[in-house]
């Protein structure tokens, strides 16, 4: 990041993946909202897309989806568009998950497409990239890394990638309660800023790198506080409202 730029405002986004339920999403509001003040960080929670639009119906939270069709509308059971999310009062959207990516093949193609489609509609995409511990055993982080980036870049261009995120989430680091150190999570998000900024340096500095995996309270604050870490993408950690918040404050 060059002296004279603002540093970037962090993000913090929950992705509660497939848990909750109207009740317990209930109860999280109940903890969190209004704790949310405090913060002087951005705040999304990605929820399953059932319960998106009664959540933003109870919430001044920013509310986001863990997917997105990379189709504006047809036939494809059991698909959700971009427009939908919209009209429900959605604002982002988390694609190319780890999980997606192995267990609903997505490939870099179909993942760039996905941003792509997100953008189109006006909700802000949250991409996700990362290696797996073959991988980085392999010395390939970088690599992999690039070349999920490259994939969409080409597709909605550097600018198109800041109005959204990025986020590193080593394979081996989600859900394992494994987390990368804070040097190698930095490592890895200055190689993937300097990839954006051989194309365009404003959108580089101005593009908000996510760290996930196994993000807690007690390692947070050591992870946000590197340079190029601007905040993290919260699994587990996020299904607890108060853990939630404890992560929140230590970005803000
Ligand atoms: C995730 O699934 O995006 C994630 C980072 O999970 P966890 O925090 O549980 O490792």
């Amino acid at each position: 990041m060059s002296l004279t730029m603002p540093k970037r405002t962090p993000l913090v986004a929950a992705n509660w993946k497939m848990n909750g339920s109207q009740a317990a999403n209930a109860a999280w509001l109940r903890a969190f909202t209004g704790r949310r003040p405090e913060f002087r960080c951005d705040v999304v929670v990605c929820a399953p897309s059932v319960y998106l639009a009664g959540l933003v119906a109870s919430s001044e939270i920013d509310f986001g989806a863990q997917d997105v069709s990379e189709h504006s509308l047809g036939a494809y059971t059991g698909d959700i568009a971009a427009a939908m999310l919209i009209d429900v009062g959605c604002r982002w959207v988390i694609v190319g998950h780890s999980e997606r990516r192995q267990l609903h093949g997505e490939s870099d193609e179909v993942v760039a497409a996905k941003a792509e489609a997100a953008l189109a509609a006006g909700l802000r995409p949250i991409v996700c990239v990362g290696e797996t511990l073959a991988e980085r055993d392999a010395g390939d982080t970088l690599a992999v890394v690039q070349r999920q980036l490259d994939a969409v870049v080409k597709r909605v261009g550097p600018a198109g990638l800041a109005r959204g995120g990025l986020a590193y989430e080593p394979v081996w680091a989600i859900g394992t309660g494994r987390t990368a150190t804070p040097e190698q999570a930095q490592d890895v998000h200055l190689a993937l800023r300097a990839r954006i900024g051989v194309i365009d340096r404003t959108a580089a500095d101005a593009v908000r790198i996510l760290y996930g995996g196994s993000v807690k309270p007690a390692n947070a604050a050591e992870l946000f506080g590197r340079s190029d870490i601007d905040g993290g993408l919260i699994g587990g950690a996020s299904l607890v409202a108060e853990d939630f918040a404890a992560i929140c404050a230590a970005a803000g």
